[in-house]
């Protein structure tokens, strides 16, 4: 009886997953592009462009190693598996490693295929489970240490390499002023690129790889360019670079042409070998040993119905500026959604403290947002956004992940951002025609809010700060006309 070895879109390697040990003499490789995965939302083409061109090519690698490749379009993946079995004149029984989505979980489960662990992370559900059962906090600084220890990465036995585990005081400065970046690659587009760009009817930029080599080429040139620098800047935002000294990594390791483990190896391979400072190793460590691990293991632990929380009771509908960055003056809001529009992509900080700090005071409805997030980021796997979208960005599990809501007005982002000064708005307002929204939004939030937000120790500085303010009045006021005027798109 031969093995179907189904290979979803985010399993794309012969080293993990199901293609672990496959054998092109007995065993077939199906594939398939679903019509829902394609058409059933607004996608943002460079995703759709990014996902099918990487499965495309990685169909073709798999038939020049040998295999006999089933790749299909049907209307769902579970006809697309029917249509392959039809086809198939043998018996054969489908395998597949664990999916990624508790939809697809269960989906693949009922149709009877066979799973083997899901080994594209560092860390097994299993072994999640273990150390969250044991959390009365699921602090992910917790979380993150165990792993060092536990995968012998960046210790000396116990101890942290470089006497700390966290070199986040250093990793917080503003944007630097007359700084040369280094460029970021190029990767040029083949027959396959082409053909997938033209179904789509759309112009893919040049920056995301959609090969394993173009990957590794994004890898080797973050470790060789970028690493050393990565940490101070983390959190910066610059006006003149989209990517900063980010790795632009996250869709390789989510679609799978990359792994956690070749991707942490070089990592510290470049540190051991002298070239990168700790401050900036450990914090790419952490962003791929912890908060990658943890938000992956988060999302299983917490439950499908975690997808729907709404603690804070937000249901506005998005904001017209997400979708079209001109619907704002915000000028850090639209150079980050006018960044989205071009590459689907932003990094984290403008992810958190622009988008969803703005969806948070605002009150955006979470599932709207999770899912405008889900469409439009190139490596925005349903585990990636659940938790990151619920838990941290909106509060709405009500601080079963984050302690405190991400919440900030216009100083942060002046600080951290080079947007304001060119910026119809003044970041050290809260009220007048002129002042920040992001401002007066802090502000009016906390006010909604501060019944609740008064029982958590952890916001007691920022309740206090609003009980001195003696313009509550008129914060109010303006905060309700900017939110008529963000839905109107004319803030
Ligand atoms: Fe953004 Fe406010 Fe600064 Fe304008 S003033 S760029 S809206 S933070």
């Amino acid at each position: 009886m031969a093995r179907i070895l189904y290979v979803p879109f985010d399993h794309l390697n012969f080293d993990f997953g199901v293609l672990k040990g496959a054998d092109p003499a007995s065993d077939v490789i199906a594939m398939v592009e679903s019509q829902r995965m394609v058409t059933g939302r607004p996608w943002h083409k460079e995703r759709l462009f990014f996902l099918i061109a990487s499965a495309r090519h990685f169909a073709a690698e798999a038939r020049r190693r040998g295999f006999e490749v089933h790749y299909i379009q049907a209307s769902s993946t579970i006809e697309g598996l029917k249509q392959i079995a039809t086809n198939l004149v043998a018996e054969s029984t489908f395998h597949c490693a664990e999916p990624s989505s508790f939809r697809q979980y269960q989906q693949l489960k009922d149709f009877g295929v066979e799973f083997v662990e899901n080994d594209f992370f560092m860390t097994t559900r299993k072994h999640f489970f273990m150390w969250a059962e044991r959390q009365k906090t699921f602090v992910m600084e917790n979380f993150y240490r165990a792993q060092r220890v536990r995968l012998g990465v960046l210790v000396n036995g116990s101890d942290p390499e470089g006497g700390r585990w966290n070199y986040d005081s250093e990793n917080r400065l503003p944007p630097p002023k007359n700084y040369v970046w280094p460029p970021y690659l190029l990767h040029e587009r083949d027959v396959i690129d082409a053909e997938v760009a033209a179904e789509l009817n759309f112009e893919p930029s040049k920056t995301w790889a959609t090969t394993r080599a173009g990957a590794l080429a994004q890898l080797d040139n973050f470790i060789t360019n970028h690493l050393q620098s990565f940490g101070p800047y983390e959190d910066a935002i610059a006006e003149d670079n989209w990517a900063l000294h980010h790795s632009l990594l996250s869709p390789y390791l989510n679609n799978g042409l990359l792994n956690a483990r070749e991707v942490v190896e070089a990592a510290v391979v470049a540190y051991e070998s002298g070239a990168i400072a700790i401050q900036s190793v450990e914090a790419f460590i952490r962003q791929i040993i912890g908060w990658r691990e943890y938000i992956h293991g988060m999302y299983w632990f917490l439950g499908e119905s975690y997808r729907e929380q709404n603690q804070l009771s937000a249901n506005r509908q998005l904001l017209p500026l997400f979708t079209d960055s001109s619907k704002t003056r915000m000028n850090c809001v639209r150079s980050v959604v006018s960044d989205i529009e071009t590459r689907a992509w932003a990094h984290h900080i403008p992810r958190l403290m622009v988008l969803s700090n703005l969806a948070l005071t605002t009150g955006v409805n979470p599932q709207e947002f999770l899912d405008w997030m889900r469409e439009n980021f190139v490596d925005a796997n349903e585990w990636v956004m659940v938790p990151n979208i619920i838990g941290m960005a909106t509060h709405a599990d009500g601080g079963t992940l984050m302690t405190k809501p991400y919440a900030a007005g216009g100083a942060y982002l002046n600080r951290m951002t080079q947007h304001c000064k060119g910026c119809a708005y003044d970041p050290k307002k809260r009220i007048g025609d002129d002042a920040c929204p992001f401002t007066t939004l802090y502000w009016d939030f906390l006010d909604r809010h501060k019944d609740l937000f008064a029982k958590n120790h952890r916001m007691s500085q920022q309740i206090a700060g609003l009980n001195r303010l003696g313009d509550l009045h008129e914060v109010r006021a303006r905060a309700a006309s900017v939110i008529n005027g963000l839905e109107q798109g004319i803030i």
